[in-house]
């Protein structure tokens, strides 16, 4: 297992343009790690992956495979598995010759060959579909073929760019569950490009949140949904209130912040966050951590409801208050809300968070 670093990784594609595809990253992917760029479109995720594979090659900066500084290197010999979109899976041979493919290449002996597409096949739960033709299997089985392909070389790296974005949704849930555990228990370094916010959270270790060419946050899950660093990955992942509000005083990890009702609560902040009263903080607040009710509470808003919406699980709305649209989503919401009803809302503090602009 080896890590993969890319250091101050730049690439612009014109000599001239002065925006960077992929502008100055930072990132060193643990070993056997599960690693994710996720980002809106064209905001550079593929372009980083294809440096990191050596099909385009950095204009600035360095990434190391392990020991080596693979910057240079051609593709065949970074030793990495690749998985697409579109498979790109032979569609005249069988499932065996597909994933025996790079084996023949590296010249690995037949009966060799013939014992590792059976392990790989064993991996992905296609054991038995060796004589298959590619076109006689489902979307969600040519996926796994592919990824069988790309195990069956021992990769140092596995890249995986949108692999399960031609599979519909239901087979999209559990082809990913499927590629986590693959990838689990073959321990392979594994660097997954999406733009699906809630594919990159249920699969990943880690992830770094991309933006215009920049990383704009790199954590855990669970980091960057209730610590995001700034307004663009509080919206960009799940929906996010970003409150301006006013500040009345400030600690090191904290921030007191008045409400639209007049309340003040305090609210968690990153080090470093510079606010003191008389600024304006942007307090991230989760649409399921805002309720109703609140009237008696400290920290209540008030405002008209301006849209409801039903989803099954939850009763989203959103509520007007002083101009600002608040979205709220109410598990057990009482039964009869309406749009233009006043209601109020309470948040929970220990949930908000201040992000930077
Ligand atoms: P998507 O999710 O749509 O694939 P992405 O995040 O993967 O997007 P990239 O494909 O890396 O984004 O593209 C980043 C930027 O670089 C875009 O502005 C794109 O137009 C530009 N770009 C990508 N490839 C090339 C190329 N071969 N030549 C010139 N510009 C390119």
């Amino acid at each position: 297992m080896i890590d993969v670093r890319l250091t101050a990784v730049s690439k612009r594609f014109a000599k001239s343009s002065d925006s960077a595809a992929v502008d100055d990253v930072t990132v060193t992917i643990g070993a056997g790690e599960f690693f994710t760029l996720l980002g809106p479109s064209g905001c550079g995720k593929t372009t980083t992956l294809r440096m990191v594979a050596g099909f385009y090659f950095p204009t600035s900066g360095h990434i190391h495979f392990g020991d080596d500084d693979v910057t240079h290197w051609t593709p065949n010999k970074r030793d990495t598995g690749m998985v697409f979109q579109n498979y790109a899976l032979f569609p005249h041979m069988t499932v065996a010759q597909n994933v025996a493919y790079g084996l023949k290449v590296r010249r690995v002996s037949r009966a060799d060959q013939a014992r590792r597409v059976t392990e790989a096949l064993e991996q992905v739960h296609l054991a038995g579909y060796g004589d298959r033709r590619i076109d006689a299997l489902s979307g969600g089985q040519q996926q796994r073929v592919a990824l069988a392909r790309a195990l069956v070389i021992r990769p140092r790296t596995m890249l995986l760019d949108e692999p399960l974005s031609n599979l519909d949704a239901k087979l999209r849930e559990e082809t990913r569950a499927e590629i986590r555990r693959i990838q689990r228990e073959s321990g392979t370094t594994s660097i997954y490009v999406t733009h699906d916010q809630a594919e990159a959270m249920a699969m990943s270790d880690r992830i770094a949140v991309m933006e215009s060419g920049r990383v704009q946050q790199v954590g855990t899950p669970h980091e960057i949904y209730y610590k995001p660093a700034n307004a663009f990955v509080a919206r960009f992942i799940g929906r996010s209130n970003v409150l301006s509000l006013p500040v009345t005083g400030a600690t090191d990890d904290s921030v007191a912040v008045r409400l639209p009702g007049g309340a003040t609560i305090d609210v968690g902040a990153p080090a470093g966050h510079g606010l003191g009263a008389g600024d304006t903080a942007l307090v991230s607040a989760r649409p399921e951590h805002i309720a109703l009710g609140g009237d008696d509470d400290t920290a209540a808003m008030r405002g008209r409801i301006s849209h409801v919406e039903f989803t099954g699980m939850a009763t989203n709305i959103s509520v007007d208050v002083d101009g600002n649209e608040v979205m709220a989503a109410l598990i057990d919401a009482p039964a009869g809300l309406q749009l233009g009803d006043v209601v109020g809302l309470r948040l929970v503090p220990e949930r908000l968070w201040v992000v930077k602009p």
